[in-house]
């Protein structure tokens, strides 16, 4: 047995109190789509551990990358040196993100974030707008966890109230109300239009996560709006920055969710699935026009560089989940698993307790009216032999790609019972 006291006294877990921890389960080994307790019990995956292990675990194909590159070095700056890893990740993403001509490797999602914004600040200070430095985005986005990652979060269900006076102030436009499916209607775009128009002599780029709105609230939104955001950036001389961070890789229904919309942003962040929930890495592409208008300014670069920039661990192991995404064309069993979870997800729609039943790629979302009991459903979740991990009033799965139809069905089942009980 894991030593659960010394956790439970001095182990910070994710958003926890150090006076009344949640429970934890000690998990020992995770190996294709399961986890396994430290009792011995194993649990079907429903989370790819936030979006990050889409291929399952302990994958021979990124075993093997990480094993051979290991062998060969670890780690070497990328100040004054480059590497193989690193330059055959560039091509693979390069070739994957239409539009895109640099890429900048970073350590996280969060770091990711933080780097476009300071993209996108550096571009207008070289485009001669010293002045436009703030940032517009949306409501009920989520980016990160860092400073100005943090100021772009929903201010409601994000951080903003804590961190408030001493976070950067930026513009907020209410969060798209016509779902993804819905039928279109201009109007939905007015607000952020309105607040562009209004404030572009002080706005540098607007952010959002394209289609899917994550940890802000798992919505899914029309594709229409994310091209009229466009195109008002355009029109304002804004860069428009995709946070791709958990949406690429398939997870939305394309590689890219800016796909649904015909958008090639100025700016595009990605993470979590790149190693395929390896190591950390993220990585933030843009323009060769950003990169070139940012290298003729005034200090003559890009001004970041992270000591474990282009880890050639993490770039091997990400070559190796890039390479594994196109082999397995898992397009279809994207589509196939979004149908299933439409299919099997229906029954709690009727449940007086729910208030929403919605599907998108490989993403199942069934939204209660009331907050959940975290620790009273992850306790049915086990005991059912799931990991699933809900938030607010979400009751969500994101199964890794290699997820079998009587896993899903399984995951979708109890997901009903959670549902049921809230
Ligand atoms: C998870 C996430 C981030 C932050 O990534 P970390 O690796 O946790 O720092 C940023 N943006 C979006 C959309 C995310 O889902």
């Amino acid at each position: 047995m894991l030593d659960y006291e010394f956790d439970h006294a001095h182990l910070w877990h994710p958003y926890t109190s150090a006076l009344s921890p949640l429970p934890v389960y000690g998990i020992t080994h995770a190996e294709g789509t399961h986890l396994t307790l430290d009792d011995g019990r194993t649990l079907v995956d429903g989370m790819s551990s936030w979006w990050a292990a889409v291929h399952g675990y302990n994958v021979p194909q990124l075993n093997r990358a990480a094993h051979e590159q290991i062998d060969r070095m670890s780690h070497v700056m990328f100040g004054g040196i480059t590497h193989e890893p690193a330059i055959s990740l560039g091509k693979k993403l390069l070739a994957m993100a239409h539009g895109m001509d640099w890429v900048f490797f970073a350590d996280s999602g969060s770091v990711a974030v933080e780097v476009a914004l300071k993209m996108a600040i550096q571009y207008q200070q070289a485009a001669g707008h010293p002045e436009r430095c703030s940032i517009a985005t949306i409501l009920r986005g989520y980016h990160g966890d860092t400073w100005h990652a943090m100021s772009v979060c929903d201010p409601t269900t994000g951080m903003h109230s804590l961190f408030g006076p001493s976070l950067p102030k930026q513009f907020f436009a209410p969060s798209p109300q016509i779902p993804f499916d819905g039928e279109w209607d201009e109007s939905d775009l007015q607000p952020i239009a309105q607040i562009i128009e209004q404030n572009a002599d002080h706005l540098a780029a607007v952010i959002l996560e394209p289609i899917v709105q994550g940890a802000g609230g798992m919505r899914f939104y029309h594709p229409n709006y994310l091209r009229g955001v466009a195109c008002l950036c355009r029109e304002h001389d804004l860069l428009l920055i995709a946070d791709e961070i958990a949406s690429w890789f398939g997870r939305a229904g394309r590689t890219f969710a800016c796909e649904y919309a015909d958008v090639v942003p100025d700016i595009v962040c990605v993470g979590k699935a790149l190693t395929g929930g390896y190591m950390t890495l993220s990585a933030v592409m843009t323009t060769a026009h950003v990169a070139e208008v940012i290298s003729s300014g005034e200090a003559g670069c890009f001004m970041h560089g992270p000591t474990f920039m282009a880890n050639p661990l993490a770039c091997a192991v990400a070559c190796a989940s890039v390479d594994l995404y196109h082999e397995r064309n898992y397009a279809k069993r994207i589509e196939a698993m979004g149908q299933r979870m439409k299919e099997w997800l229906a029954p709690a729609r009727s449940l007086p307790s729910v208030a929403d039943v919605r599907t998108l790629g490989a993403i199942g979302v069934v939204e209660t009216r009331r907050p959940v009991d975290m620790a009273r459903l992850q306790k049915h979740f086990v005991s059912r032999g799931v990991w699933i991990r809900p938030f607010g009033k979400l009751i969500y799965i994101m199964p890794p790609y290699i997820t079998t139809d009587d896993e899903l069905r399984l995951l979708c089942n109890v997901v009903c019972e959670a549902a049921e009980m809230s």
